[in-house]
């Protein structure tokens, strides 16, 4: 009898999952899957994607609800409990900090041990690297001063060179770039640390400078170092010049180089008010200053007012770009999601807690711009095969098949919205109601549980 108890418990927990998603409409985009499923996990990862019902400790009704692949923000420089806690909501199971970077991967990663929300990696980044060699000023994420505008001699190059080096031995996915906020970094100097991407087998992530002109100089830097290139948020680098830039990036991976993009659903950016991007401002008509809202009281600014905020510093929105240029860029299949997001004490861009739902809710559902399939392929697997030849780990993310991590977002397409506005960022997304990272519920009927099983994703660590 006991034997016979023992066979049958046996016979059981084979078939018992940990977690089981019913019935869900289950898409994959690198297979093309999209039917009804259920999905079993274990320890994980997806042990199983079955036509028939199977049975789990923990059972998730998916009736009615898309089961995807949880979706790879490539860049989110809020990588903190909050911005965390915004973007999951927002469908978001991995997180990147890839444009700025840090110049100690190492501490960056330390700093985040101990279980998130979701996942997290970072790349290593020339701009804080060329502040810290420089002795910027700046005290946040980017160069108020000698760091961005100075000009680098040959031996501080070759610490940048050695900075980007050792932080690619130290598991940074990738190597971060922002020429438009290094205005005093020649194009050779930005070729010169592509170079040093490339040799890693990184890809370069920069919010480049100058227009189609830049673009086609970025393109021809990158090509000539043997560097894969990604444009991030092209939406905003490009601005009327949109038709352009998607054809300038079609061409080059036409001729076979490894150059991608990415752009957020909105028409208005955020930086910081120290940054390069404003050196000019003393030249500009007074109408422009309105175009610009202050991040921590929401108030749009005037000259007088522009001018406080820029000795003080802090995040300021920039209004302007029109509705056909975000629809343009969400609309080309060459275009990953990625949000750009950060908030703080509640106070942010809505990018940080709405592009995801933004896209599958007016661009999809709305307004029919962009298949269902294809958005969810450029917020899932095309940033997971964007980082995976340098980071292995990759190869199991943006997929729903069995031996991928189970990292999965469930939403209702008929309802799925983003609600977050430029007055009140932290108004968490609609239609979301469960996500998973590593086969643990992290939002639950639209909530977030206490679970924190995000970890670090970084490249093999160079043994030395
Ligand atoms: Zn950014």
């Amino acid at each position: 009898m006991l034997v016979l108890l023992l066979l049958l418990a046996g016979t059981l927990s084979a078939q018992t999952w940990d977690v089981v998603i019913g019935n869900g409409r289950v898409i994959d985009p690198e297979t093309g899957l999209d039917a009804v499923r259920w999905v079993g996990i274990r320890g994980g990862s997806i042990g199983a994607v079955s036509a028939s019902p199977l049975q789990g400790r923990t059972a998730i009704d998916a009736r009615g609800l898309v089961v995807a692949p949880g979706f790879i923000d490539l860049h989110e420089h809020g990588q903190q409990e909050e911005s965390y806690g915004m973007m999951v909501r927002d469908g978001v199971t991995s997180a990147f900090e890839l444009e700025v970077g840090t110049a100690d991967v190492p501490a960056w990663y330390a700093a985040r041990d101990g279980g998130q929300i979701v996942n997290y990696g970072v790349s290593v980044g020339h701009i804080p690297a060329r502040m810290k060699v420089l002795g910027d000023p700046g005290k946040g994420l980017l160069p108020a001063g000698i760091g961005g505008s100075g000009s680098a001699d040959e031996s501080q190059m070759a610490k940048m060179e050695s900075m980007l080096r050792d932080g690619l031995a130290q598991g940074a996915v990738a190597v971060g770039f922002g020429s438009a906020y290094t205005p005093g970094a020649p194009m050779s100097e930005i070729e010169r640390m592509f170079r040093v991407a490339a040799a890693g087998g990184a890809s370069a992530h920069i919010h480049m400078r100058g227009g189609v002109k830049g673009l086609e100089e970025t393109i021809g830097a990158a090509r000539s170092a043997g560097a894969a290139l990604h444009i991030v948020h092209v939406n905003s680098s490009a601005d009327a010049e949109i038709d352009r830039f998607l054809e300038l990036i079609g061409a080059a991976r036409q001729a076979g180089q490894d150059v991608t993009t990415e752009a957020y659903p909105y028409g208005a950016g955020m930086t910081e008010i120290q940054s390069a991007l404003f050196d000019d401002w003393k030249t500009w008509p007074d109408e422009r200053f309105a175009l610009h809202q202050l991040v921590s009281t929401g108030e749009r600014l005037t000259r007088v007012t522009f001018e406080k905020a820029r000795a003080t510093g802090g995040t300021v929105i920039i209004h302007g770009r029109t509705e056909e240029q975000t629809r343009k860029a969400i609309a080309s299949p060459l275009a990953m999601i990625a949000s750009d997001g950060f908030i703080e004490h509640g106070r942010g861009h809505p990018r940080t807690s709405g592009t995801y739902a933004k896209v599958l809710g007016k661009y999809v559902r709305e307004e029919h711009e962009v298949p269902l399939m294809d958005a969810l392929r450029r917020m899932s697997l095309e940033p997971a095969r964007r980082l995976e030849r340098r980071t292995p780990a990759m190869a199991k993310k943006g997929r729903v098949k069995i031996g991928a991590d189970a990292d999965l977002t469930i939403f209702n397409p008929a309802i799925v919205m983003d609600r977050a506005t430029y007055e009140d960022a932290s108004i968490p997304s609609a239609g979301i109601p469960y996500v998973i990272v590593s086969g643990q519920p992290v939002v639950e009927r639209g909530e977030l549980t206490a679970a924190r099983p995000g970890r670090a994703i970084r490249a093999p660590v160079a043994s030395r």
